[in-house]
């Protein structure tokens, strides 16, 4: 398989055309969407300040130790984390499908070549990229920010405040203007629980996924996961590995009696919970009635911007941002407020380098937008659609039906190529793979032909 020899070909597709403006925008976060977007505006000749309340890039991908202060999310006032990787976290996309299109995820040496590669080798391919587009020097690091608004003459400001430094908030805090300010902040750090009866006073303990990192505290415990996602099937198999009993109850298992999983002496599926109870059990709406230690909701994330003051112009509706232009732009202040990274069930990687390409032209003037009616009449449309099609508002921003036809879109905008073939093939082949084989899919596979086009296709991006 081919290495990375350092530094990346910059000679990639058509070289971008003369910008007529540059402006200078602030980057909320560096994670993969805050990175990636610094590269495309300092590319397009913006200039870039990007802020990062951790003190390293990789966002998600940097594996933190420490877990919440309150285990179920729930109280405002906890002591927040912003990471949500366990310990045993293996990526559930195959590495060559993951990676930026310009910057292959490719295997290196001395480190984790597996195709679903552990976290850290995701976290070091990150700051590989930084490190090779001199990304890092953009970055101030522990700066949070807690004001992003409009200020005077078309200005933004953005109020930040240095974490951990002496001398007190208010000496560390600092008030600065740019044309614009790009949110990269991600979107799996404010938990989402699912409501069930009878909690209140049921005497068992119970946590978010968002605060799990080891199987260790569960040994000898019968715990019930709540949510059918990549995280409940991961977790609830690391945890059957020491755990009396698990029981993972889903919205997408069949009503009838619970199931034992193949493989498994100790984990079965079940229908959704009816109701806890003060003795301690659990009853399932089949009727299965279970002593329950732990409760572990796996059950997703909220949308979360506590520091955008934007007087309503967009807001979070039942876990929709909006309204936004093409899940990215507030119609009313585009482009100078953008979000990069909002979507779900999607290969997030290069799905944000083509959306940061797009806002990079937009900003240079290169490429223009709709009017601000224009654009209003398609978050509109899209509304409509996704009624029609019978997804709750919720859904706005998956799009696990049209993430290719959306990329495709947005190379058509900024003139990149579309989406390589092996790249949707492979997408495709993976996610039936997962369902045939869901505890073994990361090491077998039967896609070998997408991961030579794969590997071809690197090629001009390595010296
Ligand atoms: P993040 O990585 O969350 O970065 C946001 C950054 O913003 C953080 O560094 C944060 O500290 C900073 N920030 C937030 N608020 C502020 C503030 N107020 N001030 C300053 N800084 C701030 N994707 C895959 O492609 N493959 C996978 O296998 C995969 N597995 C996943 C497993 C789990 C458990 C989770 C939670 C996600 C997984 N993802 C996976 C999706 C993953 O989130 C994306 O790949 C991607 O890392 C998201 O990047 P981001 O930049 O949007 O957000």
């Amino acid at each position: 398989a081919p290495q990375h020899s350092l530094p990346m070909s910059p000679g990639l597709f058509p070289p971008a055309l003369p910008a007529k403006y540059s402006r200078h925008m602030a980057v909320l976060g560096s994670g993969a969407a805050g990175l990636v977007t610094a590269r495309e505006l300092r590319r397009e000749g913006h200039s870039v300040v990007v802020y990062e309340q951790g003190n390293q890039v990789g966002g998600t991908w940097v594996y933190d130790p420490n877990v919440e202060s309150d285990p179920l999310s729930s109280d405002p006032f906890r002591k927040k984390v912003h990471g949500s990787l366990y310990q045993s976290l293996r990526t559930n996309l195959p590495r060559e499908s993951m990676g930026y299109r310009d910057y292959p995820f490719v295997r290196k040496r001395g480190r984790d070549s597996r195709r679903f590669p552990g976290h850290r080798e995701v976290l070091l391919y990150l700051k590989d990229f930084a490190g090779d587009f001199g990304l890092q020097e953009l970055v101030r690091f522990e700066t949070e920010v807690y004001h992003v608004g409009p200020a005077e003459d078309g200005k933004w400001v953005v109020k930040s405040r240095k974490i951990g430094e002496g001398g007190g908030k208010k000496a560390s805090e600092r008030d600065e203007f740019y044309d614009g300010v790009v949110i990269c902040s991600g979107h799996y750090s404010e938990p989402r629980l699912s409501v069930i009866p009878g909690a209140e006073s049921w005497p068992g303990k119970q946590l978010h996924s968002h605060n799990y990192r080891f199987p260790g505290p569960f040994k000898d415990k019968v715990v019930v996961l709540i949510g059918s996602s990549a995280s409940a099937v991961d977790i609830s198999r690391d945890i059957a590995a020491v755990a009396k009993e698990v029981h993972v109850s889903s919205r997408s298992a069949p009503d009838g009696p619970p199931t034992k999983q193949p493989g498994y002496n100790n984990l079965w599926l079940h229908s959704m919970i009816e109701r806890a109870n003060e003795d301690g059990t659990v009853v399932f709406k089949a009727g299965t009635c279970v002593f329950v230690d732990i409760i572990m909701h796996c059950t997703g994330y909220n949308y979360h911007f506590p520091f955008l003051k934007v007087n309503d112009i967009v807001t979070v509706d039942d876990n929709r941002v909006g309204p936004l232009y093409k899940h990215m732009f507030p119609p009313a202040l585009a482009p100078y407020l953008c979000f990069v990274g909002l979507s779900w069930k999607v290969i997030p990687f290069p799905m944000f380098e083509l959306q940061s390409k797009w806002l990079a032209a937009v900003l240079s003037g290169r490429v223009s937008l709709p009017s601000c009616e224009e654009m209003m009449e398609d978050v509109k449309a899209s509304y409509t659609d996704l009624e029609a099609s019978g997804w709750p508002k919720r859904y706005t921003h998956n799009m696990s039906n049209c993430q290719f036809q959306y990329n495709d879109w947005l190379a058509t905008q900024c003139h990149y190529p579309p989406v390589e073939e092996w790249r949707k093939q492979m997408y495709a082949a993976n996610g039936k793979n997962r369902v045939a084989r869901p505890e073994t899919y990361r090491d077998e596979w039967e896609d070998e032909e997408w991961i030579q086009e794969a590997e071809a296709d690197f090629l001009q991006y390595m010296k």
